[in-house]
């Protein structure tokens, strides 16, 4: 059995349909992030999870519980929003103890909880300081340790960590993701940050317009890209149209001819057929450059764009009317193309993905 699954469940908002998930379950122990774009439905989806807004139709259980019409306080949820929603007037010892008290937890226990709490998030000492004398960054992990600090079910994060700086938020990552192992509880992480979502995540659900697109762990939705909208979406991709040529059975190839560009080589799928449409993509990463032909799937190309990123040099190359990203990591070298230089793209059939129709 799930721990939770979500069946049929519905949220519209006069005419928009904010959320429409089929079906969609969640293992004990799990960190599911729900990831699209601003406006795809995933803070509606959390909160009719949380209780704070009603479905329209379908059902929410938890454990075997269809929790769908239960109150608020009844569902045995932790949050966390984006903005931390910490009483301005308590004090941190007062804020974790908050859920507790409610739970009539007795006083013994309590101060361990909280204590508990406190050190998990690495802010043990910090009991008397009211949420004003916080960084922001502290007053996150205060925010997480008052919602793990009663040991719900399900812990369910609203962009928290859309608040801090880019540094505090790489940092932040990885204490999210250290306490969450630690704790092994269930968690589903809102977010529409590609890398937040990947690098903290055991399986992505991706969002667009109130649907499901993809569910995958990081790398299938990375690596496997179910719709032409998640290969957009997930990382930058080169996204490419073209006629199916020849089929080379023997070696699993096929031949794609590329409008006003050139013919590239793919791995075949028996389903393929001869003049059929096709999209595919690569990823600017899985481009090699070469300055001379290296292997027959090298395509002549002239640079048109360069720019210098730190770690890799980022390049569009032209190949007749195709316009491809490619990312290039052999900085440090010494080696770099400059615009208006021909070069070989290797375009090897291993970095290509055909996109389901
Ligand atoms: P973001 O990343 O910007 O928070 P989201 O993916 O979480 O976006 P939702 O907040 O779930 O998106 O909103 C989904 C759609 O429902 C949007 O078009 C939004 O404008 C609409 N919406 C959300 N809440 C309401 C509301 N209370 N009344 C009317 N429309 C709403």
């Amino acid at each position: 059995m799930a721990f939770v699954e979500i069946k049929n469940l519905k949220k519209l908002f006069k005419n928009l349909v904010a959320a429409d998930i089929d079906h969609l379950e969640i293992q004990e122990g799990e960190f599911v992030s729900f990831l699209g774009p601003s406006g795809c439905g995933k803070t509606t989806t959390l909160r009719c999870i949380a209780g704070i807004i009603e479905p329209d139709a379908g059902s929410v259980f938890v454990k075997g519980r269809d929790i769908t019409r239960m109150p608020v306080y009844k569902r045995e949820l932790g949050f966390v929003f984006q903005d931390y929603a910490l009483f301005p007037h308590m004090t941190i010892f007062d804020n974790v103890a908050y859920g507790l008290r409610h739970h009539n937890v007795q006083k013994d226990d309590l101060h361990k909880k909280v204590s508990d709490a406190l050190a998990l998030v690495g802010l043990s000492g910090f009991e008397e300081r009211y949420p004003h004398q916080l960084s922001g960054g502290q007053q996150q992990r205060i925010a997480f340790a008052r919602s793990v600090v009663y040991e719900p079910d399900v812990l369910l994060l609203d962009e928290p960590l859309s608040n801090l700086d880019f540094k505090l938020r790489k940092a932040m990552r990885f204490e999210l993701k250290r306490m969450q192992r630690q704790l092994k509880v269930t968690t589903i992480f809102v977010t529409h940050d590609q890398q937040e979502a990947l690098s903290l995540s055991d399986r992505v659900v991706v969002m667009h317009q109130g649907r499901i697109e993809q569910v995958g762990t990081p790398v299938e939705v990375y690596e496997n890209p179910a719709s032409v909208f998640v290969a957009d979406f997930i990382g930058s991709s080169n996204l490419i149209k073209g006629t199916v040529g020849e089929w080379d059975e023997q070696n699993g190839l096929c031949l794609v001819h590329i409008p006003h560009a050139a013919a590239v080589t793919i791995p075949s799928r028996k389903t393929l057929t001869k003049g059929e449409e096709i999209s595919f993509i690569i990823k600017p990463e899985k481009i090699e450059l070469h300055d001379t032909r290296e292997s027959a799937y090298d395509v002549e190309g002239k640079v048109s764009g360069a720019s210098y990123l730190g770690s890799a040099f980022n390049y569009e190359i032209d190949i007749g009317d195709l316009r491809l990203e490619a990312l290039d990591s052999r900085v440090g070298y010494g080696k770099h193309y400059e615009i208006g230089d021909s070069v070989f793209v290797g375009l090897s059939p291993e970095g290509v993905r055909v996109l389901r129709k």
